[in-house]
């Protein structure tokens, strides 16, 4: 066949068109640039749809135009038994929720994130403000959604039952990575000496944030709750190094060796040395 070779419409390119035919090129600049040009914050709680770009730069690219909060709304699973459409995940944010109006954000406590294997909210972003290279597999090439990071859950082991001794393992069974991103810890319960505790414990390596534990925790307010992963977890600092880890040990090989602590050194140190030089003596 001759002629030119049909170009690939892009969700991108699908959005401008459609919003072209839909609101008119002026309307959709005026868009456009409310959109860029927002410098109001959100909540650092606030969880984001999958594969959000970091706070800043996705507050810069995202639009508002909510067709992220559409895609999931509409996806075909979201449907009770009457065919009647359910409230999606992602909520564009009104006055008087915790992030910057307008923009997309998650409650998982309400409704969580049920981590579909076609990821429709990602591919739906016309603006890459939901980044599809952060849930694409290298190698492959394909979807995968065990590469989202929206958040890490946590768990409150005050008020984590579990951690009393009682039986629950709700937060494990609703896991959509079971056994793998929260694994139940046995420990023998000395106070009654013939029962056991089963406590959940998160893999952060592994939590994707999806929130379906919050949802799923028996406790009138969650005992196990996603937060951003910047807020929940902490950081050591480019100075450390695993002693135990190859990988790590080869991050740090051009750098300055006097400037690494290794876990080995540490460890030859006696608590008196510490106290003598924190004492000058
Ligand atoms: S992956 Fe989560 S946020 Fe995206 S469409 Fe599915 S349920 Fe909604
Ligand atoms: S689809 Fe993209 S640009 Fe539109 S509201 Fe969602 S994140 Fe923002
Ligand atoms: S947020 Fe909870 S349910 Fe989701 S992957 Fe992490 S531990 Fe599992």
């Amino acid at each position: 066949m001759g002629g030119k070779e049909k170009k690939e419409i892009t969700p991108r390119r699908r959005f401008f068109t459609d919003m072209a035919h839909h609101i008119g090129l002026g309307a959709m600049g005026v868009l456009l640039l409310g959109g860029y040009a927002t410098k109001a914050k959100s909540s650092p709680l606030t969880l984001r749809p999958p594969a959000a770009l970091p706070e800043d730069d996705f507050l810069k690219t995202c639009i508002k135009c909510g067709l992220c909060a559409q895609a999931c709304a509409n996806r075909p699973q979201n449907r009770d038994v009457n065919g009647k459409q359910l409230p999606g995940t992602i909520k564009m944010a009104k006055a008087g929720d915790k992030a910057t109006i307008g923009t997309p954000f998650f409650t998982p406590r309400d409704v969580p994130c049920y981590m579909c294997d076609d990821i429709p909210c990602v591919p739906a972003c016309p603006t890459e403000a939901l980044d599809i290279t952060k849930v694409t597999n290298p190698k492959t090439g394909e979807l995968d959604i065990r590469q989202m990071k929206m958040g890490v859950a946590v768990v409150d082991v005050h008020s984590c039952i579990a951690y009393w001794g009682l039986q629950c393992d709700a937060c494990y069974r609703a896991c959509p990575l079971l056994d793998e991103a929260i694994k139940l810890k046995y420990d023998r319960n000395s106070r009654t000496g013939k029962h056991a505790f089963l406590k959940p414990e998160v893999n952060t390596d592994i939590c994707t944030g999806c929130g379906l534990c919050e949802k799923a925790c028996v406790t009138e307010k969650p005992a196990i709750y996603v937060l951003p992963t910047e807020v929940a977890l902490g950081k050591v600092g480019e100075h450390y190094v695993k002693g135990w880890d190859t990988k790590d040990q080869q991050r740090i090989k051009k750098r300055n060796l006097k400037d690494i602590t290794t876990h080995d050194e540490r460890s030859k140190k006696k608590p008196l040395d510490y106290l003598n030089n924190g004492l000058g003596l």
